[in-house]
């Protein structure tokens, strides 16, 4: 049965022209970011794999909630959920500048008790922050913000859909309709964890995400000198 799938999603995106297409997933704003990106595209529809890439980061984001809520790790600390999100909802309306859907982006943002210094943001906007970024470094609220503003930024440059696309071009095609056709859901949420949550941002994304980071903070209202101080 799942060989015959394969030959069939293989002999069917055979048939489609899989490729790499240039996008823009954000305007410049201030820091004019714009390097155009080389996404791994399916005709007719780009928007398709957005949504596909979107709706399993939000069902890998549920897992991540679940995982955390079992062991009494999420959002453990509510004065420190409410100041994360808090710091969120300054950063978020200030999206509009570089992407026109993402205000709009089903958000959510989640404390998660564990001693890694560690955020990210996923494609659509869901947030994690963990309490050892926030404990071990006692961020202030400007320092907080230029860390969430860096994570949101990937997530509005879309590096973990480009990272799919740059690991398994073709394989992320095949994903992408496997999941549409629901034949192949599990592929595409293995390559997205992948991508997510293995494989790392290169430099070139993380200074992408640096300088849009800094221009979401300061336009929120926050010291963008304290992405410096990190
Ligand atoms: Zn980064």
């Amino acid at each position: 049965m799942r060989s015959r799938r394969l030959h069939w999603l293989a002999a069917f995106g055979a048939a489609l022209p899989v490729g790499c297409q240039t996008v823009q997933t954000t305007r410049g704003g201030a820091v004019a970011v714009d390097r155009p990106q080389q996404m791994s595209v399916l005709a007719p529809s780009e928007v398709q794999v957005q949504v596909q890439v979107q709706g399993e980061a939000a069902r890998q984001y549920a897992q991540v909630k679940q995982g955390a809520a079992q062991k009494g790790a999420l959002n453990r600390d509510a004065k420190q959920t409410e100041r994360v999100r808090a710091i969120a909802q300054k950063l978020i309306p200030q999206t509009a500048v570089f992407r026109d859907d993402a205000p709009a982006w089903k958000r959510e943002v989640v404390v998660l008790t564990s001693p890694q210094i560690n955020a990210w943001c996923m494609p659509g906007g869901k947030i994690a922050v963990y309490s050892g970024l926030i404990e071990k470094l006692q961020l202030t609220d400007d320092e907080l913000a230029a860390v969430i503003g860096h994570e949101i930024a990937h997530a509005l440059r879309e590096h973990t859909r480009e990272r799919m696309g740059r690991a398994a071009p073709v394989q992320l095609g095949a994903t992408i309709l496997g999941a549409v056709y629901g034949t192949g859901a599990g592929d595409l949420g293995n390559l997205f964890g992948q991508a997510m949550f293995v494989l790392p941002n290169s430099r070139e994304n993380e200074q992408e995400a640096d300088r849009i980071g800094v221009e979401l903070a300061a336009r929120a209202g926050y010291d963008p000198r304290a992405a410096v101080t990190l």
